[in-house]
Formats: structure tokens, C-alpha cells, sequence
């Protein structure tokens, strides 16, 4: 099946939703996101997280080459807010996906126990 689907059409076409999920609002802290420079092969990435200190240096890897640590960490809070604004252009669904992605067939799509039968 492909699966290279615009975002903007992935959710009619595809049924996929942004629901509230991950951490209880009780233990969200805003939004945040981690820039990473990693030293060993140059790789920039963004993390997002509710967390404010969840991801650092020491403990997240990097995703091309798989060390962890010897990173270069930025981080800026997008949202103070301890519940998800859905008028917000700062709650991560806004930035993941990037605009313009497509769906990738790898995706392992998880039927909600209602919509399984189960
Ligand atoms: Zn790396």
C-alpha cells in the first residue's frame, strides 16, 4: 500500500488524529523544544517534549548515529501552558509533522481498542 500521503490530506484519507496523548496534563510543564547538534556526526535535530528537563545531553541519542552525549543542547519553551491550546500555532501537532511531509509506509498506525473490536 503507499502511503506517501500529503498531511493535509492524511486525515480524511487516512483517519489519523492528533488526540491528546503521552503525559496527563498534570504533568506537563509547557512545550518545549531541544535543538541537538551532535558532535560525532554533525547532525541537527529538534526534540519537542511537555517536559522541560526530560531530554538532555546525557541521555538522548542521536538519531543518524546512535551515540548519545557529546551534543551541543539548545532548548526555548514555545508554550507555558500545562494544557494542550488548541488555537495555539505552539503545541508540537502544529510542527510534527513538517509541513509538506508525507506519510511514510514504515508508519505503524495503532487502532484505537474501539476501532479494533477489542
Ligand atoms: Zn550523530
Amino acid at each position: 500500500m503507499k502511503a506517501d500521503i500529503p498531511h493535509d490530506e492524511a486525515e480524511p484519507k487516512t483517519g489519523l488524529k492528533n488526540p491528546p496523548a503521552g503525559i496527563s496534563e498534570s504533568q506537563r510543564e509547557g512545550v518545549f523544544v531541544n535543538g541537538f547538534i551532535c558532535q560525532n556526526c554533525g547532525l541537527h535535530f529538534n526534540l519537542f517534549s511537555w517536559k522541560a528537563n526530560r531530554h538532555r545531553a546525557d541521555n538522548t541519542y542521536c538519531p543518524e548515529c546512535g551515540r548519545r552525549g557529546a551534543f551541543i543542547h539548545y532548548r526555548k519553551m514555545l508554550s507555558d501552558k500545562t494544557y494542550r491550546d488548541e488555537n495555539s500555532q505552539d503545541e508540537i501537532f502544529r510542527h510534527v509533522p513538517w509541513p509538506g511531509s508525507q506519510l511514510i509506509g514504515d508508519s505503524v498506525i495503532m487502532a484505537s481498542p474501539r476501532k479494533a473490536g477489542r
